[in-house]
Parts: C-alpha cells; structure tokens; sequence
C-alpha cells in the first residue's frame, strides 16, 4: 500500500478482507479474545508472537487506524492512543526517564506546552523550550548530554508558524537524537515530516484526521530509521525485567520503539483507543485527502478576504502571499490547514461583540472539523497558561481563531461580512 498514491491510502490502507469477511472494517467491541491453548496465550503474553489477547494493548478495529496512518505517513509502524495528549506523554514515557531531558519548540499546543513545562518537570523529565526561528547555533546551545530527543510542531495550534523541519533534522542528526514531529494540523496529506529528516511522528487524531468532531485520538508513528541501540536509551536496547530480559532494538529491529510504546507504555497507563473511536476516525480518513484541500482553499479565500476588509487588524495565515511564513509554507505544505488567527482593530472588547455576533460560526474549543468555528484562546484554551507562557507561546488578547469548515466558501464570507457590521 506504501507506494500508492495517498488517496487510495486512506481509503483502502488497513483493512484487507478475506473471501467473505465485510467489506467496511468491523468494529471490534471486545475487550478479550478466545484461544484454545495455554501455549498459545503464554507467547502472546510473552511477546513471541502477535495477535490480539486484551484490547488495552491491541484491538483489531484499532489496529486498522494504525495501518492506515503508518502507511500514510510513511512509517514501519504506529500505536494509537486514547488522546493526542495520551499519545504525546506515551512518546515522552518511551524515550525518557527521571532525570532525562529534551528540547522543544516553544511554539506548541498549549496542552503540550502544559506536559512539558509543569507536569513532565514533577516527574523529574526537564524539557528546554527554543524559539524555532533561532539560528541553528542557538537552538544547539539548548542540547546537553542528557538529551533525549527533539520536539516541534509542523503547523503550530494556535499561532499557525510553520515549522523548518529540516532545521532540526540537521541538529538533531548531528547530536544523534530522533527528532520528533507533531503533524496534527497538517495531517500526512499536506506534510510527511518523514520525507524532510524527521524520525517520529505524534498527531492528535481528534483534529483533522478525525474531522467531524466525534472522536477524540492519538497516535505515534515511527519512520524505523533511528538507531535506537546506540546507547542513549537503555530501556530500548537493554534487557526488559518486565518481559523476561526482551530487548525491543535486538528482538524486533526497526520496530523496537513501537513494540515497546505498546507493550510497555500502553500496558502500563492503559490510555488505548476505543474501537468504536477508531472505526468513527478510520472512516473519516478515508475522505481527508478531499477534506485537507477544501478546508486549505476555504480558509485561504476568506483569509484573503479578511486581509482587505477594514476592520480586520492583521492577519496569520501561511498560505497569505503577505505571510512572512509563506517562503517555508511553500516548502513544506501542499495546503495549509483550515485554521488561521487575526485580530480586529480595537480592543478585546470588539472581539467579543464580533464572535457574539456570527451565526453560522459558532464559538467552539474543537478546531479541525467539518464546520466553522471561531475561539478567543487567550480567555478560553489557553487561559490556564501564565502571562509569561502566553507571550512565549504567541497568545495575543485580541487573537482570534478560525477554523474554517467544508461549508460554502460565499456562505462563510457572509457571515464573516455580518459579524464585522456589528463591530
Ligand atoms: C489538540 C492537539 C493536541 C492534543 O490532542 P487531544 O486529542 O486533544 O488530546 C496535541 N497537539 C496538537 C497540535 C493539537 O492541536
């Protein structure tokens, strides 16, 4: 499936049925599964051989999402998670431990941003925020000797700054560490960080992947091209006490850092996927490659339309030829997502009376599906950050959020071009 092209992926990837098994993907309401011998569970258990035993490690209608992302990012293999968050703490579980630490870009999501910097820290996991428009030999500076890995975000929620990938592909490969991509908002259909030096690939399958607002999800994909047995992670090329001495980097190669997020992060903190989530989500992949696009030309249209409207301030959006990010854009995205920020001249005052004022958008915390939506992070999803941590992570007062949905792009317009009456 790897080498077709990526909409017959999404559609087709994951789910190949036999001689009379259904053609759409069963939902596997299970949380056990039967076998006849004792032999057979003991080297299940035992890791020896794969299949399904318990959901909270695998589950059929899961795995299914976890084919079909592997294969649309690129990757050897995936885990699914119950959340993006799940799944961005499971990736941190499997490479770090007390006393560890890693470098992220300060341009993040504020609930990774909240991860990292306050709940990783309890736990005795330091990470290094960087500003990712850094000279490359500022950004090494952060890197210490007990360095585990490097983080950014493609396409950062809520501040939409296009990350250079391949900036840090070069420091992380010169300093011997994966580099780890969030590639939630851009999806595999307008990024494959892979394809630009990246290592491992967390999305939150809640936003676009999903879609539609159903369902919440997360997954860790791997490339399989970083040598996890060079010594830097002894929980992956060292005997596992809790498996009878396995070692994931000698037993299962290139899938060593997947096996272990499964059958040790997973089986310890139980955040799996719920199979009915997965068939919610491995349904609406099949029509993402469709969805990217128009969300990208929608938000694109009325970016452009905004951009010359009166009352608007400024405007954020990568795919805007007035962007400063426009240049990397270009580079790395074949669309740029459905979400940009602006601001409306005057106060926070004006931004209300502008959000209370649309009717087809409504105000919603979610982005990333099927219909318009407008948010004020700085009151709302990123009201529990500190002053400081707003600055750092680019929250404005008067920034407002858009997500542009698959409804008609005139339809939208109007009611963009209402709203701002009022104001
Ligand atoms: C929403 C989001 C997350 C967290 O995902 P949940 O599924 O809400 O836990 C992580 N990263 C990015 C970029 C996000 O937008």
């Amino acid at each position: 499936m790897q080498n077709k092209h990526i909409e017959t992926i999404a559609v087709q990837a994951g789910w190949e049925p036999k001689n009379g098994e259904p053609r759409v993907t069963p939902i596997v309401q299970s949380t056990t599964f039967r076998y006849t011998s004792s032999k057979e569970l003991a080297d299940l258990f035992d890791l020896k051989v794969a299949g399904h035993f318990y959901t909270r490690l695998s589950n059929p209608t899961v795995e299914v999402v976890e084919k079909k992302m592997a294969a649309l990012e690129g990757g050897v293999g995936a885990v699914a998670y119950a959340s993006g968050q799940a799944a961005t703490t499971a990736l941190v579980m499997n490479l770090c431990q007390a006393g560890d630490h890693f470098v992220s870009t300060a341009t993040i999501y504020g609930g990774t941003f909240n991860l990292f910097a306050h709940t990783l820290r309890k736990l005795g996991i330091e990470v290094s925020f960087v500003d990712q428009n850094a000279p490359e030999d500022e950004i090494a500076k952060a890197i210490r000797p007990n360095t585990k890995f490097i983080f950014g975000e493609t396409l950062s929620n809520p501040s939409v700054k296009v990350l250079d990938i391949e900036k840090l592909a070069r420091l992380a490969r010169a300093a011997d560490l994966p580099l780890v991509i969030d590639n939630t908002f851009p999806t595999p259909v307008l990024c494959r960080p892979f394809d630009h030096g990246a290592n491992i690939v967390v999305h939150s399958l809640t936003k676009y992947s999903d879609g539609h607002a159903s369902s919440l999800g997360g997954i860790i994909i791997d490339k399989g091209d970083y040598n996890f047995a060079n010594g830097k992670f002894p929980d992956l090329s060292l005997p596992d006490p809790t498996y009878h001495g396995l070692v994931y980097t000698r037993d299962f190669g290139a899938l060593g850092f997947i096996v272990k997020a499964r059958a040790h992060i997973l089986r310890d903190t139980g955040a799996q996927l719920a199979p009915l989530n997965a068939f919610l989500i491995n349904m609406n992949l099949e029509t993402l490659p469709l969805r990217m696009q128009r969300h990208s030309d929608n938000a694109l249209a009325l970016a452009q339309h905004l951009e010359k409207h009166p009352k608007v301030a400024w405007i954020n959006y990568p795919g805007l030829d007035s962007s400063p990010e426009k240049p990397l854009a270009e580079k790395y995205l074949k669309g740029c997502s459905g979400v940009f920020t602006f601001g409306i001249k005057g106060d926070v005052k004006q931004a209300a009376k502008f959000m209370d004022s649309l009717k087809l958008a409504a105000q919603v915390i979610h982005v990333a599906d099927a219909r318009t939506g407008v948010l004020h992070p700085a009151s709302t999803s990123h009201r529990q950050l500190s002053d400081e941590d707003k600055k750092t992570s680019g929250i404005l007062p008067e920034l407002i959020r858009v997500t542009v949905g698959l409804e008609h792009i005139d339809d939208i317009i109007a009611d963009f071009d209402q709203a701002l009456e009022n104001v």
